[in-house]
C-alpha cells in the first residue's frame, strides 16, 4: 500500500481561521492515522497579499494546536525555478502557449460572450499563434474544448465537469509568477502528495488541476473535498459569527485539545462520540466518516467541549496553559499554594482557563478583599464566635486532613448549636472573600493551616473593626 502524504498549503494573507485549522487538522490526523507524512507549504506567490506577519501567525497557531509536520515548510516564492521547468514542459508538449492579448481585448471578449448568453471566457486568440516568450506575455493552458473531466472525490463521489465550460486559463502571469492552480499541481506532484483534503470551495478549481496533472502525465491524488464551516445562520463563516482566528480562542482560555476536538467534530463523526483525546482522534480519524453537510460553528458548543477537556486534563497538563492567565492577573504564585492542588478544586467549575485563573486568585492573596455584600451578610457580630472557635479548633490540629477538619467543624457545631451551613458560609467568605467557591474542606486543605488561620484572624479583626484591615 502506498504511504499517505497529505499537505496543508495556507495562503498567508491573514491569521489561521477556524475553517483553515480544521483543514490542517484533517490532513494532519489522516497522515498520522495512516502513519504517512504531512507536508506544510506556504502559498505566497500573491506578493500583494502575502505578509510575514501572517506566516508567523499561521505557524504560531499550528504550533499551539499541536500540529507538526514532516516536511517543509516550503515556500512557493522560493520554488519559481521548479515552476518554470514545468511550464516549459507544457510549452514544449504543446499543452500551453504564450498569450499577448491586452486586458482591453480580453474584457471585450468577455463582454461579447456574456452578451450572447455565454460564459465570460478567453476565446483562444493566441492558441495557434505559436508566440515566443516576450515581455508582458502570460502563459495559458490549452484546455480541451470538448468532452468531460471527472473529479473522483472521496466525500462527494464523482463530479463531472463539461470541458466546454473551461477556458484556456492562465498558468503563469506576465510577471513570471505561476497562478494558484498551476503552482498547486506542480507542488503536489513534486512533493508526492497523494491525498488532498481541502474545503469544497476548491471544487471548481479541481477540474483545471486535474487537466494539468493529466497534461503532465502524472497520477491524480485522491481528493476529499470537505463541506465548509458555516455560521449559525448558515452563511459563510465570518467575523460577525465571533472570533475567527484560532489563537483568539487560545487568548480566551481555550485548550488546544478542546479546539481540535470541536473542529474535527464539525465535519467528521465517529458514532455519537463527542469527546476525543488527541490520541483517540489519531487512532480513529478516517476519510469515510467525513460529513456531507456543512459544519455549523457554534461558540457555545465549543465552550462545552472546553469545559469537558479542562475537567479531563491533569493538573500538570493544564499548568503551562493556565500560567499566562495567572501572570496576566498578577497572581503571586511563588509562595503557593501548590497549583497541582489548586487545579482539581477548580477544574469542574471552569469553562475556560480565564475562569480558572480568576477562580484561583483568592488562593494566592496576601490579604483577602471581601465582597461588600458577602462581608455584610456573613462577617458580622453573630459570626464572630463560631469563627473564633473554629480558629481555636484548627490551631490545635497537627494533621490537617478531611477527617480532622470535619471533627473541628463538628466541635464548633456542638458548642454553638449551629448547622454546618451557618458556619461554612462565613468561613468561605473569610477564606475567599466571596460566597461562591470550591467546597470548603477542599479550600482549607489546599490553603493549609497557616493561611487558613491567618485568614480567619483577618476576618475576626474585620468583624471587630467593622472594616477591611
Ligand atoms: N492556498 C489555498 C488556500 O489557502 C489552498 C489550496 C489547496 O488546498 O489546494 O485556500
Amino acid at each position: 500500500m502506498k504511504s499517505v502524504i497529505t499537505r496543508f498549503p495556507p495562503s498567508p494573507s491573514g491569521y489561521l481561521h477556524v475553517g483553515g485549522a480544521r483543514t490542517a487538522l484533517f490532513n494532519w490526523l489522516y497522515a498520522r492515522h495512516m502513519q504517512g507524512k504531512f507536508v506544510v507549504r506556504i502559498e505566497d506567490t500573491d506578493t500583494q497579499r502575502s505578509t510575514q506577519a501572517s506566516i508567523d501567525a499561521i505557524f504560531e497557531a499550528l504550533e499551539w494546536l499541536g500540529i507538526d509536520w514532516d516536511e517543509g515548510p516550503f515556500f512557493q516564492s522560493k520554488r519559481l525555478a521548479i515552476y518554470a521547468e514545468y511550464l516549459q514542459k507544457l510549452i514544449d508538449t504543446g499543452r500551453a502557449y504564450y498569450c499577448t492579448c491586452s486586458p482591453e481585448a480580453i474584457e471585450a471578449m468577455r463582454q461579447k460572450a456574456t452578451a450572447t448568453g455565454g460564459k465570460p471566457k478567453y476565446d483562444g486568440t493566441c492558441r495557434k499563434k505559436g508566440l515566443e516568450q516576450k515581455e508582458g506575455a502570460v502563459i495559458r493552458f490549452k484546455s480541451p474544448l470538448t468532452g468531460t473531466t471527472v473529479m473522483p472525490d472521496l466525500v462527494k463521489g464523482n463530479i463531472v465537469f463539461q470541458n466546454s465550460e473551461l477556458d484556456d486559463f492562465i498558468i503563469c502571469r506576465s510577471d513570471g509568477m505561476p497562478t494558484y492552480n498551476f503552482a498547486v499541481v506542480v507542488d503536489d506532484i513534486t512533493m508526492e502528495i497523494n491525498t488532498v483534503i481541502r474545503g469544497d470551495d476548491h471544487v471548481n478549481n479541481t477540474p483545471k488541476q486535474i487537466l494539468l496533472f493529466l497534461a503532465l502525465n502524472c497520477e491524480l491524488p485522491d481528493f476529499a473535498h470537505v463541506p465548509m464551516v458555516l455560521g449559525q445562520d448558515r452563511s459563510r463563516l465570518s467575523k460577525r459569527h465571533g472570533a475567527m482566528s484560532v489563537t483568539a480562542y487560545r487568548d480566551m482560555g481555550f485548550l488546544p485539545e478542546a479546539v481540535n476536538n470541536y473542529l474535527v467534530r464539525l465535519g467528521w463523526s465517529y458514532g455519537d462520540q463527542e469527546f476525543f483525546t488527541p490520541d483517540e482522534l489519531i487512532a480513529k480519524f478516517n476519510l469515510e466518516n467525513i460529513g456531507r453537510s456543512p459544519g455549523i460553528f457554534d461558540t457555545e458548543k465549543m465552550l462545552a467541549f472546553n469545559a469537558d477537556h479542562i475537567k479531563a486534563a491533569s493538573p500538570s497538563k493544564l499548568i503551562p496553559h493556565l500560567m499566562p492567565f495567572l501572570k496576566a492577573q498578577e497572581s503571586d504564585i511563588e509562595k503557593g499554594p501548590d497549583l497541582e492542588k489548586i487545579i482539581p478544586t477548580l477544574s469542574s467549575r471552569s469553562k475556560t482557563l480565564i475562569e480558572m485563573a480568576e477562580g484561583a486568585q483568592f488562593y494566592f492573596a496576601e490579604t483577602i478583599q471581601y465582597e461588600t455584600k458577602a462581608a455584610k451578610k456573613f462577617l458580622k457580630e453573630a459570626t464572630n464566635a463560631p469563627l473564633a472557635m473554629l480558629a481555636d479548633e484548627l490551631e490545635k490540629l497537627d494533621v490537617f486532613d478531611e477527617k480532622h477538619l470535619e471533627n473541628a467543624f463538628k466541635n464548633v457545631m456542638m458548642q454553638t448549636g449551629l448547622k454546618l451551613g451557618k458556619i461554612a458560609q462565613p468561613v468561605r467568605v473569610a477564606l475567599t472573600g466571596t460566597t461562591v467557591s470550591p467546597g470548603i474542606f477542599e479550600i482549607i486543605d489546599v490553603l493549609g493551616k497557616k493561611r487558613v488561620l491567618q485568614r480567619l484572624r483577618q476576618a475576626l479583626a474585620f468583624i471587630q473593626n467593622g472594616k477591611q484591615t
